[in-house]
C-alpha cells in the first residue's frame, strides 16, 4: 500500500492524475473538494456551513476537512490513499501525520505539481467553458473573481506545505504543465512501478 499528497495549486491537475491512479493502481481518491460538494449538494448542514465559504473560493475550517478525511481512513485497502486537496494548512497537515501514525499507516510520498500562474487561470476557466458546452454547469466556484481568492489561499496557506515536506524529506516535484500522459509518466517514475 502506497499513500500520496497530491500537491499544487487549483487547477494543476490533482484530480485528473489521481483519477488516473484510481485506474492505473486501484488506489482510493480521498479529494476533500469532491467531499465538501457532496455536502453542499446534499445539502447536509455541514454543507450548507461551507456552501458560501468555497463559492467565496476560500478555506472551509481545519476541523471539518480533518474530521471528513479521518471517517475515511479506516477503509484502507488496495493500493492505497491518494489525498487530494488535503492536506491544505500547515495544521492539517500535522493532523494527517498524526491520523496515518494511529491506524499505522505511512506516507510514502508528497508530489508536487508545478505550474505558472497563467496557466493556472486559462485551465481553470476551460474547465468551465467545456461543463458549459458539454451542457452540465460550472463549479460554482470556477470564475474569475473566486479564482483570484483560491489562488491567494494557495499561495498564503498552502504553498508553505512545500517547505514542510521537503524538511521532512518527502517532497517530489514535477512538472505539471505537460500533457497529461507526461506528468502522470513522471507521478509514476517518482512511485516506481504499479
Ligand atoms: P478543490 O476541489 O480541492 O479545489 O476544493 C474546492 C473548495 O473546497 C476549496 O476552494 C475550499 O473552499 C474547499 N476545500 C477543499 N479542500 C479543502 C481543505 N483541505 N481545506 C480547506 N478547504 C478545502
Amino acid at each position: 500500500m502506497t499513500n500520496i499528497i497530491l500537491l499544487g495549486p487549483p487547477g494543476a491537475g490533482k484530480g485528473t492524475q489521481a483519477q488516473r491512479l484510481v485506474d492505473e493502481r486501484d488506489m482510493i481518491q480521498l479529494s476533500t473538494g469532491d467531499m465538501l460538494r457532496e455536502a453542499k449538494t446534499s445539502g447536509t448542514e455541514m454543507g450548507k456551513k461551507v456552501a458560501a465559504i468555497m463559492d467565496a473560493g476560500e478555506l472551509v475550517t481545519d476541523e471539518i476537512v480533518i474530521g471528513l478525511i479521518s471517517e475515511k481512513l479506516d477503509g484502507a485497502q488496495g493500493g492505497g490513499f491518494i489525498f487530494d486537496g488535503f492536506p491544505r494548512t500547515l495544521p492539517q497537515a500535522d493532523a494527517l501525520g498524526q491520523l496515518l501514525a494511529s491506524k499505522g499507516l505511512t506516507l510514502d510520498y508528497v508530489i508536487e505539481l508545478k505550474v505558472n500562474d497563467e496557466v493556472l487561470v486559462d485551465r481553470i476557466v476551460g474547465r468551465a467553458a467545456e461543463a458549459v458546452a458539454a451542457g452540465g454547469t460550472a463549479r460554482a466556484d470556477d470564475n474569475a473573481e473566486s479564482l483570484k481568492v483560491r489562488l491567494m489561499e494557495y499561495y498564503k496557506k498552502t504553498s508553505p506545505l512545500i517547505g514542510y515536506y521537503y524538511a521532512k524529506g518527502a517532497l517530489s516535484s514535477v512538472d505539471g504543465l505537460g500533457a497529461i500522459e507526461d506528468v502522470a509518466a513522471d507521478i509514476s517514475a517518482v512511485m516506481g512501478k504499479a
